[in-house]
């Protein structure tokens, strides 16, 4: 009798969810597409440049305009992306030029996402090097401004989740919102969240009353509306080790009960998910979406049984 109840809800849930990985797109912008269809996702993430050289992207005006009419007519069967800015951004950054570099690309990162329709763009936002995140608000905050002024907004800037190594910024909820605070809260501001980076900083999901209390703390210092995306990805390392080590979904620390208790939230629902694990060596593969599709729907079902 039970099922009878979970199997509606789960049916709709599991249509409208978005869930896919990042894929390459080695061979121009539109590889994109195909190789999310090839892993079964319906929902991408990709690189508009290359993420650890300083390099402007070299997206055209054309690229840009074919990428969009794909999204759009939805054939494809992608629904939507957002892009990941590179790994060498450091926004609060005491050296000038690494400063000048940093709001540089992030800001033609910015560009590039818009100019795709991408709905938003993930940075991580750098490290205050163990200074503390107050020594460095004022950097920090200008450079996101002189960001936000390059580009004409139409996507957001996802502030990331770190898994608190070597100072990174953002490493919990309550600096996230700082970061957004001291902008005015601006819209153009929200957040990506990544399930192993919270999972190394120290905080547990184990159970559903822990990742109930998560997303709970999440809503009450961030917002729900701020989250553009969850980085869904199991973890090499335990809990509280500080490091950014992606596993396959199920093969690590965090397990699939306990990543499926997180993303199974009513709150999360249609927050798209998206596979940044190792695969067999070569990012997400079909089994990895499907073993994504099969925890959430676990999750849920462990949901509506208690
Ligand atoms: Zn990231
Ligand atoms: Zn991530």
């Amino acid at each position: 009798m039970k099922l009878k109840l979970v199997c509606k809800p789960y049916y709709f849930i599991m249509n409208e969810s978005l869930i896919g990985g990042h894929v390459s797109v080695a061979g121009g912008i539109m590889n994109a597409f195909e190789n999310g269809v090839a892993i079964g996702a319906n929902f991408i993430q990709i690189f508009t440049g290359s993420p650890r050289v300083w390099k402007s992207s070299i997206i055209s005006d054309e690229e840009a305009s074919q990428f969009r009419a794909e999204l759009e007519n939805g054939g494809s069967g992608v629904k939507g992306l957002v892009t990941h800015a590179s790994y060498l951004v450091n926004m609060a950054s005491t050296d000038p030029e690494l400063l000048r570099k940093s709001v540089e690309v992030l800001s033609d990162n910015a560009r590039s996402a818009s100019k795709i329709g991408a709905r938003g763009v993930v940075v991580h936002l750098g490290s205050h090097k163990g200074a503390g995140l107050s020594s460095r608000m004022q950097i920090l905050r200008e450079a996101l401004m002189r960001v936000l002024d390059s580009f004409d907004g139409s996507c957001r800037i996802l502030l990331e989740n770190t898994a608190g190594a070597g100072g990174s910024i953002g490493t919990t909820f309550e600096e996230l919102a700082w970061v957004i605070e001291s902008l005015d809260g601006d819209e153009r501001l929200g957040v990506c969240l990544d399930t192993q980076h919270l999972f190394a900083s120290g905080v547990a999901y184990a159970t559903i009353v822990e990742a109930d209390d998560v997303v709970g703390r999440l809503a009450s210092t961030l917002g729900i509306k701020r989250l553009g995306c969850i980085h869904f990805n199991d973890s090499k390392v335990p809990l509280g080790a500080l490091k950014d080590r992606h596993e396959n979904l199920g093969e690590g620390f965090i397990g699939a009960e306990a990543l499926g208790n997180l993303v199974s939230h009513p709150l999360l629902r249609g927050i798209p998910l998206i596979l940044e694990t190792p695969g067999r060596g070569t990012g997400p593969t079909t089994l990895d979406v499907s073993t994504a599709r099969e925890i959430l729907r676990s999750g849920i079902e462990r949901r509506a049984t208690i």
